[in-house]
């Protein structure tokens, strides 16, 4: 048991005229938020974070998953799959798990699933049948996907094409401008977090002012990859304005423009 401290943020007011958001991608099940969870997704409509999407990363047997934080939220909706890292845990009879999940009230997607060969903490010949079995439930059902690639752009892109046609979004989007085209052209939206705050994120702030607009989602992916000023603290949803005013910013409109485009996107992409 590691009694790892999250460094909190200060708690601050909530603005009298919050933008408008919708943290597409967030992980609320995470041990990080055992103490505060409840608090901390009750307030984020004061802080302007109208809906949330909690994302599954695995196919978890006990209370406090996704649909039960959705369950007890009005704003909280949720997404079950099984996380690259998770593949090999993926047993026998787990798809017609994940298909009960994905039947249940205020499920929206399949995600998070895809390829990561920089942890690898799962076998790629693992993650890669996992990932296809995935794609096809998804396809079955007729909901969107959230694709996790990290250092596995070909291999990621080899499957998606296998399945034309499918609505899914490419969340905490690192890779080039030239896989972001390809995603586009095959009808992907593509998502970023606090990282494009990042002094070095260069690649990202390209994409941002080539892509078109109306495939743009922003997510804070939290805990993790809180933007600047906040870097290296416990990432929540309310940290979603920085990240919306960076990419106003990089794109050249306002905050409130940015906001209201990436949400309505985001209700388009979900269906809420
Ligand atoms: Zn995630």
């Amino acid at each position: 048991m590691s009694e790892e401290r999250p460094l909190l943020l200060p708690q601050v007011q909530p603005p009298e005229k919050p933008l408008k958001l919708f943290d597409t991608h967030a992980h609320y099940s995470s041990r990080t938020f055992k103490d505060d969870r409840d608090e901390v997704l009750a307030s984020l409509p004061l802080y302007g974070v109208e809906r949330v999407i909690e994302v599954g990363v695995d196919i978890t047997r006990r209370d406090g998953g996704p649909w039960d934080l959705a369950a007890r939220h009005d704003h909280v909706y949720f997404a079950a799959g099984v996380h690259p890292q998770e593949a090999s845990d993926m047993g026998e009879g787990d798809i017609d798990r994940l298909r009960d999940m994905l039947k249940k009230p205020k499920a929206v997607a399949l995600g998070e699933i895809g390829l990561d060969y920089y942890y690898e903490s799962s076998p790629r010949e693992i993650q890669k049948p996992v990932f296809r079995a995935q794609m096809e439930l998804a396809r079955e059902m007729d909901m969107p996907v959230i694709i996790h690639t990290r250092d596995a752009t070909r291999d990621t892109m080899e499957i998606l094409k296998d399945f034309p046609g499918m609505r899914g979004v490419c969340h905490c989007f690192s890779g080039s401008l030239e896989t972001a085209v390809d995603l586009i052209k095959m009808g992907y939206m593509i998502s970023f977090t606090g990282v494009i705050s990042f002094k070095n994120a260069k690649r990202a702030a390209e994409i941002i002012r080539w892509m078109p607009l109306d495939r743009l989602m922003l997510e804070t992916d939290c805990p993790y990859m809180s933007p600047e000023p906040h870097r290296g603290r416990r990432c929540d949803s309310r940290l979603l304005e920085f990240t919306c005013m960076k990419a106003a910013e990089i794109r050249g409109i306002s905050p409130e423009e940015m906001a209201e485009i990436t949400t309505a996107n985001a209700h388009r992409f979900f269906g809420i």
